[in-house]
């Protein structure tokens, strides 16, 4: 690998996460906590250091202003009003009495001051029995982030904000940076980190730009403004390419709009095997604004809606009424076709940040406290979003679903939940879909196991093949050194989602699988072999599933999932997938 700086063209290999070329300058993004030094102040000094602080906190102010006011611009005056908590945090006079109290006691720089007395009270806000005063922690930890890279002189990094069209180059990508993303700006997302199924690649497809995941220790070789290609179809990154590199690339992009067009057209058409079989195609989204992108793909409807990012975009708690606001615009707007809502699926991987009081750290995430355990704890939480729902039910084709439900004891509390909403609802009067199907999220090997008594419990089931294939395998979806043993293909994988289907049907319960195998073309004809009803995925991709869809008769692709049964290589299935949509989506 080259020093940052050196001109030579460098190709570096990750792993391909989602299509596309992309051409232009990079915006490096390290995330860590801001790092200072600690030294003795003498006591002569001690106005010279106040001033300091001063200084920090006004341009602090005049930062959170900027950035209130483009905000309010951009997407409107409810989410601007979330720095107004920002802007309050710098005016408070204890905060910045305490401060200088400590400068007087330990005769310590600013810096070590200001942390301090900020994290003191990050602390006593997180312990807090009150939701909305345990929410004032996190802005206190952004807030004191940003003085204190202010005391340093150091530019505060934000990717909500680019200056232009910028290749985004992380260490790492959070789910709530990734859905802070500038949509319009970013035209790639390359991370040292991650693998195919973490969020950041979720946003990246769903923004129809490449991803690669997995490059290791790429930002330590490259600068902010430097420029790269990225290559989303084999995964590679290629530092300072040549004019020769630049010219074979733009004949491949043209090459690929050509299919593009292609793929766009048969987008529009039925989604319909060649021997007659309605293949439903629904679109996963993350939020309200995504509902654009749901029909300009066609998607029969939302076969996901993740709404943690309501959640988890917001850095605060949506109030019952703002879900139900939400949810209701979905279900309107798409007019009949199914909305299909998740409910809240934190924890894991997608902590809420600054509630540490709800979400206390823990040594293993994703085996954690999660998703539906984090509900099943938190009933009044559970209860808000569940009655959101409801609401919204009445004013469209709502869907509910629950995540990581591990087996019928928890399904059966869950719906007694539901339940208590439906008379509450009922007893105020308050209209909802009395007919409102509730999925389960088949994710964890044990409800896999139990799919016969869930079922029981169940009008639907939704197959999330991200978590599954994690937990199956025992391989952690967002570790990139295990990333190639993340098999899909895996004969496990297999035998578990054709017993899913098999006891689904048993029930007349139809199955859909959500995770992101449904996306990929490889896969989607060996899912409908093993007997899976519908597929759901980030918009862009329905075209090309559409597309083999479309081209492939269902008789085949049941012939296809008996023989990959019958194997036991991964690759191999891998392998006989791949040829199988290669020889039907043939596009010259
Ligand atoms: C899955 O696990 O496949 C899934 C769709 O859920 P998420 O990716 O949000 O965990
Ligand atoms: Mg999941």
């Amino acid at each position: 690998m080259p020093a940052p700086g050196t001109q030579n063209e460098t190709v570096i290999q990750g792993i391909a996460a989602s299509q596309g070329i992309a051409y232009g300058q990079v915006f490096l993004y390290i995330k860590n906590d801001v790092e200072f030094p600690s030294y003795h102040i003498d006591a002569g000094k001690h106005t010279e250091e106040i001033a300091r602080l001063e200084q920090a906190l006004l341009v602090t102010r005049q930062q959170i202003q900027k950035i209130q006011a483009e905000v309010e611009k951009n997407l409107g005056n409810e989410e601007a009003r979330i720095f107004d908590a920002h802007l309050l945090v710098l005016e408070d006079q204890a905060l910045i009495a305490e401060t200088i109290r400590e400068l007087e006691q330990t005769s310590k720089n600013i810096e070590v001051c200001f942390n301090n007395v900020s994290q003191r009270y990050i602390k006593a806000f997180a312990e807090i029995d009150d939701e909305y005063l345990r929410e004032r922690a996190g802005d206190i930890r952004d807030v004191a982030q940003r003085v204190i890279q202010n005391l340093l002189g150091q530019t505060a990094q934000n990717l909500a904000r680019l200056a232009g069209k910028r290749i985004i180059i992380a260490n790492d990508i959070t789910p709530s940076d990734a859905a802070s993303i500038d949509r319009g700006h970013a035209i790639a997302i390359v991370t040292d980190s991650g693998s195919k199924t973490s969020h950041a690649v979720i946003v990246a497809r769903s923004m129809r730009c490449p991803a690669i995941v997995g490059l290791r220790d790429l930002t330590r070789h490259v600068r902010d403004g430097d420029w790269v290609l990225v290559d989303g179809y084999d995964g590679s990154v290629i530092l300072n390419p040549t004019e020769q590199t630049l010219f074979r690339y733009g004949k491949i992009q043209t090459q690929k709009r050509g299919i593009e067009q292609r793929l766009h057209e048969a987008s529009r058409r039925p989604s319909i095997t060649l021997d007659g079989v309605a293949v439903p195609l629904r679109a996963n989204i993350e939020k309200v604004d995504e509902l654009q992108l749901v029909k300009d793909n066609c998607a029969e409807g939302v076969g996901l809606f993740r709404s943690e990012f309501l959640y988890l975009r917001n850095h605060h708690i949506p109030s019952e009424q703002e879900q139900y606001l939400a949810y209701k615009t979905a279900a309107e707007s798409l007019a009949g076709a199914p909305v299909t809502i998740r409910t809240l699926d934190l924890g894991g991987d997608k902590p809420l940040a600054g509630n540490p009081g709800l979400f206390p750290p823990e040594a293993n995430p994703f085996l954690g406290f999660r998703a539906i355990r984090f509900c099943l704890e938190h009933t009044d939480l559970f209860k808000e979003q569940l009655r959101a729902i409801l609401r919204a039910s009445a004013h469209g084709n709502v869907l509910l679903l629950y995540p990581m439900i591990s087996g019928a004891g928890e399904l059966a509390r869950a719906n007694a939940i539901l339940d208590e909403c439906r008379a509450e609802l009922r007893r105020a009067g308050t209209p909802f879909d009395e007919t409102l199907q509730v999925g389960t999220m088949i994710e964890i090997p044990s409800a896999a196991a139990t799919a016969d008594l869930l079922a029981r419990q169940s009008d639907f089931f939704s197959i999330g093949t991200n978590d599954l294939i994690q937990y199956t395998l025992a391989i952690d979806r967002g570790n990139d050194r295990i990333a190639h043993l993340y098999e899909p293909a895996h004969p496990a994988i297999l035998r578990v989602i054709r017993n899913v289907v098999t006891e689904a049907h048993q029930q007349k319960r139809k199955v859909s699988v959500c995770g992101e195998m449904a996306s990929d073309p490889v896969y989607a004809a060996l899912l409908l072999g093993l007997g899976v009803d519908e597929l759901s995925m980030t918009p862009p991709l329905i075209a090309p599933v559409k597309y083999l869809v479309r081209a492939m008769k269902m008789t085949d692709a049941r012939a296809l999932a008996a023989k990959a049964l019958k194997m036991d290589s991964p690759e191999e299935i891998h392998a006989m997938c791949e040829n199988f949509a290669a020889a039907r989506m043939v596009m010259d």
